[in-house]
């Protein structure tokens, strides 16, 4: 059998990889001690795996393979930050960052290649969208990052405490991937983390966001940007669909039920002139009362083609204020990366230019009221 026409085990959900071992007539333990394997010590050949006998190594060897993506540039910021360029079989490359904080290691992974969601800020959606990652590929740069800090399990330390789906793409239009990644960064047989340090972030898709409990269950992120309908249409097109008030009850529904989420971070991009105006932070402090949360105020971080400006340190301060003295919890993201072009809402990959070209041609004949 050629290796394109192996399973690839990193491709494998928990329940995949139980069903996998019972079609080869293997019992389920046997999955659990290749689970670990794979992703507690980071190993990808068959032969490392001391405990798990060799005939059924060798028939492993022959049927399956653990591929990950492949990496094409490592760059490394001053402030600690590793941003890693990760190509994928299909060519295209996505970008995941590490980002080293005081108490903890936050990986950013990516979920799709580029986002059909088309926020006007966002460096991603202005590449318009190729494609859905596979599981493989978004549990993949996980995988690599650990093997790069070596795993907990061989150093004693957990470099990447948090994981945040803030990359590229919107995570809740890839629901059953995404969800798989995230179940097998729970679970104690792979990577562990608490459900308070998973973070998926939404742009609000509320009929994946109102199902996603049924499934794993992790904390949330929400990318408001904007106090009302009117604003918020114009910069997160999906709003059209869902609007505020819809998606603010979804939010509070699952605050309601997740035992990981009991606030909800809601991310606002600060941009000078647009959406940082006194007005909008009043207005800001009435739709979120009756929700628990907290603010994360994200200074604009511009990428080439796009005229907008980050707002000023005056109207950033004197917006904070009147959050803050609504008995608000914000905080202000410091810019990490900056020399490595790391931060939120700039990472871009590769996407593949003729095949981008093409899609952003479908893009526009499609309206955003066909997005589910
Ligand atoms: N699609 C998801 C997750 C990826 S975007 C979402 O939108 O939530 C991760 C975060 O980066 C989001 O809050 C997004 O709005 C923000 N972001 C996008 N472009 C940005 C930019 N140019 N400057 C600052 N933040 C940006
Ligand atoms: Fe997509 Fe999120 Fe960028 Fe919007 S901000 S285009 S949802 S990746």
């Amino acid at each position: 059998m050629s290796n394109s026409e192996k399973i690839n085990l990193l491709n494998l959900s928990l329940d995949g990889l139980k069903d996998f071992f019972a079609e080869i007539g293997e019992k389920p333990f046997r999955g659990i001690q290749v689970l670990k394997w794979i992703h507690q010590y980071g190993v990808d050949d068959f032969d490392e795996m001391t405990n798990v006998s060799k005939s059924l190594r060798e028939k492993l060897k022959e049927i399956a393979i653990i591929s990950g993506p492949e990496v094409v540039s490592q760059q490394l910021s001053d402030d600690g930050t590793v941003k890693w360029a990760l190509k994928l079989e299909s060519g295209q490359a996505i970008e995941t960052v590490f980002i080293p904080e005081k108490n903890r290691g936050t990986l950013c992974v990516s979920s799709q290649i580029g986002c059909v969601v088309d926020c006007n800020f966002c460096s991603t959606g202005s590449q318009g969208f190729n494609r859905n990652l596979e599981l493989s590929e978004i549990i993949g740069q996980v995988w690599h990052a650990m093997k790069y800090f070596g795993a907990a399990k061989l150093t004693g330390n957990r470099t990447i405490s948090n994981v945040v789906f803030m990359g590229m793409g919107e995570p809740l239009l890839n629901f059953d991937p995404v969800v798989g990644a995230m179940n097998l960064l729970l679970d104690d047989n792979a990577y562990g983390l608490s459900k308070r340090r998973v973070t998926l972030s939404t742009s609000g898709i509320v009929p994946a966001l109102d199902k996603l409990l049924d499934h794993t269950d992790v904390a949330l992120a929400l990318s408001l940007h904007a106090p009302n309908d009117t604003l918020r249409n114009q910069m997160v097109p999906i709003n059209k669909k869902y609007p505020i008030k819809v998606l603010l009850n979804s939010v509070k529904k699952y605050l309601d039920r997740s035992a990981a989420a009991r606030k909800v971070t809601v991310e606002y991009v600060m941009i000078e002139g647009l959406n940082d105006g006194e007005n909008e932070a009043r207005e800001l402090v009435q739709i979120l009362k009756d929700i628990p949360n907290k603010i994360n105020l994200i200074p604009f971080n511009t990428f080439p083609g796009n005229s907008f400006k980050t707002s000023s340190q005056k109207s950033m301060k004197a917006f904070e204020q009147i959050l803050q003295s609504s008995g608000m919890i914000v905080t202000t993201r410091r810019a990490r990366g900056d020399d490595i072009d790391a931060a939120c809402g700039q990472l871009a990959g590769k996407v593949n230019d003729r095949t981008n070209r093409m899609e952003r041609k479908v893009k526009k004949a499609i309206k955003v009221t066909d997005i589910s």
